[in-house]
């Protein structure tokens, strides 16, 4: 008997779990915490959610996609003995993220990251017996992303995680080279991701249709002004690389030690695959000026750059350097989260030049300025100040999903991650496969074996 439950994400964006169990052993697909300000009014709220989960049961594994907090946020909650996968690099950017955000809290991760398991894409493994898993790499936003094949009860499953095809990693077909190679010709049931069903609108006016045209616009608008600041999410490395490649020949490319070391991470595990020279240095710019004055942590990084195919430097530079006056920068500006306990170089730099010839140029979703996620800390560095939009989703567009679905031909289609549901069959690309969606609720058992709902079933645990 194997069932799928989708514990949270059946109805909402962010915050997902899903179990599937088969013969009495289960795994879990990420674990993730609510977005930024939507725990307090959200229907399942984090700590419900690890009740819900590791209440009754403390067995099993647990597979995280990527590192976005909405999919690996809870891990701490994780009990121990309970193993956790992660893709390698993954778990390599982890290792910065987590001692960052935890700099105040009293619950630190890093030692739970360190116990993470590595996976390897297009390998299958076993997490618990009686359920076999190929993690497929795949484009996201957060690099390192992966989808889950998985064989269950004789049984195949593809479940995609956040994906795209849009970014650097999905060009060239990689999805469609990838499900060849290692999807079976039968999918009996697929679970996608379908955030962009209400965020569609947004493509052609705060969002750029791909990386690669973000690259573009960006270069153009770095001609147009001396002092770029750049707000992006540190780990959003596609967009990150674009920007720097973008710089202009003669301009600074800064950042801080933080961002540094989490691109220097992903540029060293990029050039091991090999085939993306978005990765690699730029030639206009072998040497990355970073904020505030080396210490001991830097050899790590300048040890890094070295060993490059083309190596990259690493040079600190203070926020009253001359060269930055003179020759103008592009910066990757973030928002200042402890306002009340540090001075942050970013938003001196902002006060000095901004109104000099200076732009902000937002670089993340836009519900963070607005609405039910809007983040003060944000809000303050842009300060009502004018913006220009250049962002790419990280997110599948409906015809991605389309793309997938005519290449897989499931039997079975279940949407998640998504806000609007109920809606996936009637969205015209979606009508010729509108017989096979099935809607699931949080908490309610799906059948593997018999690819039906379990409704009449008290919900799962
Ligand atoms: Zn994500």
């Amino acid at each position: 008997m194997a069932d799928l439950t989708i514990h949270r994400g059946s109805h909402q964006i962010g915050g997902c779990c899903t179990e599937i169990t088969s013969g009495g052993e289960r795994i879990l697909i990420d674990f993730g915490a609510n977005l930024p300000g939507a725990d307090n009014s959200a229907q399942t709220k984090d700590r419900e959610m690890v009740q819900k989960v590791f209440g009754t049961r403390q067995d099993g594994a647990v597979l995280f996609t990527h590192y976005h907090g909405d999919h690996y946020g809870l891990f701490k909650k994780v009990p121990k003995g309970v193993p956790m996968y992660i893709g390698p690099l993954a778990k390599d950017i982890l290792r910065i993220l987590v001692p960052y955000i935890d700099r105040d809290e009293r619950e630190k991760g890093l030692s739970i990251v360190e116990q993470m398991r590595p996976y390897e894409a297009g390998t299958w493994f076993s997490p618990v017996s009686g359920i076999q898993v190929c993690p497929l790499y795949v484009d996201h936003s957060a690099l390192d992303a992966y989808m889950f094949c998985i064989q269950a009860a004789g049984k195949t499953i593809l479940f995609t995680g956040d994906f795209r095809a849009h970014g650097i990693v999905g060009q060239r077909d990689r999805l469609k080279r990838v499900l060849d190679k290692y999807v079976p010709r039968t999918v009996d049931l697929l679970v996608t991701e379908g955030t962009m069903l209400s965020r569609g609108n947004e493509i052609g006016d705060t969002l750029t249709r791909s990386e690669q045209d973000l690259g573009e616009k960006a270069e153009e608008l770095f001609q147009k002004h001396r002092y770029n600041f750049v707000l992006v999410s540190s780990a959003n490395l596609d967009s990150i690389m674009e920007f720097y490649h973008h710089t202009p020949r003669g301009m600074h490319f800064v950042c801080d030690f933080y961002q540094a070391r989490i691109m220097i991470t992903a540029m060293r595990d990029m050039e091991a695959k090999g085939d993306f020279p978005e990765y690699q240095p730029s030639w206009k710019h072998p040497t990355v000026r970073v904020l505030g004055k080396p210490d001991y942590r830097w050899a790590q990084l300048r040890e890094i750059g070295k060993t490059m195919k083309h190596p990259l430097y690493f040079k600190s530079i203070s926020e009253e350097a001359p060269e930055l006056e003179r020759d103008g920068f592009v910066l990757l500006a973030r928002k200042n989260a402890r306002p009340k306990t540090y001075t942050s170089p970013f938003d001196a730099l902002r006060d000095k030049f901004l109104d000099r010839d200076g732009q902000i140029i937002y670089s993340m979703w836009k519900g963070y300025l607005e609405g039910d996620h809007a983040d003060q800390h944000l809000i303050d560095f842009v300060g009502g100040r004018p913006i220009e939009h250049l962002h790419t989703s990280g997110h599948a567009y409906v015809e991605t999903i389309a793309q997938l679905i005519e290449m897989v031909d499931p039997k079975v289609i279940v949407p998640m991650h998504t806000e609007r549901a109920e809606e996936f069959s009637s969205i015209p690309v979606f009508v010729p496969w509108a017989d096979r969606v099935q809607v699931l609720k949080d908490g309610v058992p799906f059948s593997i074996d018999t690819l039906t709902v379990k409704a009449k079933e008290e919900p799962s645990r």
